[in-house]
C-alpha cells in the first residue's frame, strides 16, 4: 500500500505542515506538489514590505531546494495539479500522475475577480502571492498615483504602505466605512481618520463601474459617471476559497473545502489545511488558525488524532498609522459595543444582548497592549 504523504501546494500551510510531520516522523514519504517556484515566504510582509525597504527577493525565507534538504521532502514545484481520482487515489498532473496514500489539499484562495466593464479591466493587479508582488513593484517604478479598490484588512494595509513610500492613494469601496465587516464605526473612524493624515484619500459609498485604458494608467468611472485617473489600480476586495480540485474529487465544498475539525474532507483519506478549507463551518483565512491546524493534522496524519480547537484568534491590522487589533465576534450575534477611547486609542467590546459576554473587541493604539488579556477572556469561535 502506498504510505505516501501528498501535499498540494508550498505556502503557508503546506510547508507548516511539512515542519511539523518531521517533527513527528522522520521516515514518511512527503511530496509536495506547488504550481509556483516553491520558494517559502511571508505572505502578511507583502503588504507592508514598501515603506520598511524590502524587496521581494528579500521576502522569500528559503527556496525549494533549502527546504527540500532542510526537510528531507520532495518538492514538484511548477507543476500545475489538474484533477484528483480519489477512487484510484492519483492526481492527475501537467508532469503525470502521482499516488497517495494521504492527500491534504493546501491550495488557497484566489482573489475575486474585479467587477467592472472596460479595456482597462484586466491592467488591475491583484496581490495574493510573491509572483504579483514581483509584478506590483515592478509596475509601480515610475508611477506617483494607486487606487485600491477595496478598503478592508488587506486594502487598508496596502494603502498604508504605499503611501509610506510617497505614493498618492486613494481607496474605493461600496461600504462606507474601512474594515465594514470588522470594526465598529468609531474605530473605522479613527482608522480612517489616521489614514487620512497621511495622505490617503477615501471615496467611501462608491460604486465603481467601468475601468477605461488612458494614455498613461487608468480611468476609474463609479456608477453615477464620476471619474478618476490614477496611474496604477490594486484589486484588494476579497478571496474566494480554490475548489477546482476538491470538485474533481467529487468532495463537499461550500465557501471552503468542508472539513471537520480533524482538517479531514468527505474522503477520509483527504484532508485540507489554510486558506482553502472551511473547517467545521467557519472559514479562518490567517496565519494563526494555519498554525495551530498544521500541528494537529500533523500529529492525525502520523496515527495519534488530533482536532483543532479553536481559541478567538485576533488579527492584527498592519497599519502603522493606527494600530489596530480585532476579535470579530461571531457573525449574526445580536449585541452591542461598549466604548471607551482617548486620546492615545479605543477600546470597543462586543457583548451578547443578553448574557452581557464579551464576544469580541477591538483595540488602537495603546489599548493594543491588552491584546493578550482580551484574547484570553473570549469564547472558543463557534461555526457560523
Ligand atoms: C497581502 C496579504 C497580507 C496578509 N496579512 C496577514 C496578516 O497580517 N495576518 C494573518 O494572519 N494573515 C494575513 N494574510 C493571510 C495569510 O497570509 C494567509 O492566510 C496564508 O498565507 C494562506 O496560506 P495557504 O498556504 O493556505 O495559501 P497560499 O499561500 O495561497 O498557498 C497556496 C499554494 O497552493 C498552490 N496551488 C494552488 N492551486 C494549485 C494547483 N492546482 N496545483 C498545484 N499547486 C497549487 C499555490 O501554488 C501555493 O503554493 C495576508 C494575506 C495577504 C494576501
Amino acid at each position: 500500500m502506498n504510505d505516501r504523504i501528498l501535499i498540494i501546494g508550498s505556502g503557508l500551510a503546506g510547508i507548516t505542515l511539512v515542519r511539523e510531520l518531521r517533527k513527528r516522523d522522520k521516515a514518511v514519504e512527503i511530496l509536495v506538489v506547488t504550481a509556483d517556484d516553491g520558494s517559502f515566504y511571508s505572505k502578511p510582509s507583502l503588504s507592508n514590505a514598501f515603506a520598511a525597504g524590502k524587496a521581494p527577493d528579500a521576502l522569500v525565507l528559503a527556496t525549494a531546494a533549502k527546504l527540500a534538504q532542510d526537510l528531507d521532502v520532495q518538492i514538484m514545484a511548477g507543476t500545475f495539479v489538474l484533477g484528483i481520482d480519489a477512487a484510484r487515489r492519483v492526481v492527475r498532473t501537467s508532469r503525470g500522475e502521482l499516488a497517495y496514500g494521504r492527500l491534504v489539499l493546501a491550495v488557497g484562495a484566489a482573489q475575486l475577480p474585479v467587477p467592472l466593464a472596460g479595456d482597462g479591466a484586466p491592467d488591475i493587479l491583484a496581490v495574493n502571492d510573491l509572483a504579483d508582488y514581483r509584478v506590483l513593484r515592478q509596475r509601480l517604478a515610475g508611477t506617483r498615483t494607486v487606487a485600491i479598490i477595496g478598503a478592508g484588512l488587506i486594502g487598508c494595509e496596502f494603502a498604508n504602505d504605499l503611501s509610506l513610500g510617497g505614493y498618492a492613494v486613494t481607496v474605493f469601496d461600496t461600504a462606507a466605512q474601512p474594515l465594514a465587516r470588522l470594526l465598529p464605526a468609531s474605530a473605522a473612524a479613527a482608522l480612517r481618520s489616521r489614514l487620512e493624515a497621511i495622505g490617503v484619500v477615501f471615496r467611501l459609498d462608491t460604486r465603481l463601474a467601468r475601468a477605461e485604458r488612458a494614455a498613461a494608467g487608468c480611468r476609474l468611472v463609479d456608477a453615477q459617471g464620476g471619474a478618476t485617473h490614477h496611474d496604477l489600480v490594486v484589486s484588494a476586495i476579497g478571496l474566494r476559497p480554490n475548489l477546482a480540485l476538491a470538485q474533481s474529487a467529487g468532495l463537499a465544498t461550500n465557501l471552503g473545502i468542508v472539513t471537520d475539525t480533524f482538517l479531514r474532507t468527505s474522503d477520509p483519506h483527504i484532508h485540507a489545511l489554510g486558506d482553502c478549507a472551511e473547517i467545521d463551518g467557519l472559514f479562518l483565512p490567517y496565519v494563526m488558525p494555519i498554525m495551530q491546524g498544521a500541528k494537529r493534522l500533523a500529529a492525525t496524519l502520523t496515527g495519534a488524532p488530533e482536532a483543532v480547537e479553536l481559541p478567538a484568534m485576533p488579527i492584527v491590522v498592519k497599519t502603522p498609522a493606527c494600530p489596530t487589533v480585532v476579535s470579530p465576534p461571531p457573525a449574526g450575534r445580536a449585541g452591542r459595543w461598549e466604548e471607551e477611547s482617548g486620546a492615545d486609542g479605543l477600546r470597543a467590546v462586543f457583548r451578547d444582548a443578553v448574557s452581557q459576554q464579551a464576544l469580541g473587541f477591538v483595540l488602537q493604539g495603546a489599548y493594543t497592549r491588552e491584546r493578550m488579556t482580551l484574547a484570553a477572556a473570549m469564547p472558543a469561535l463557534r461555526p457560523c
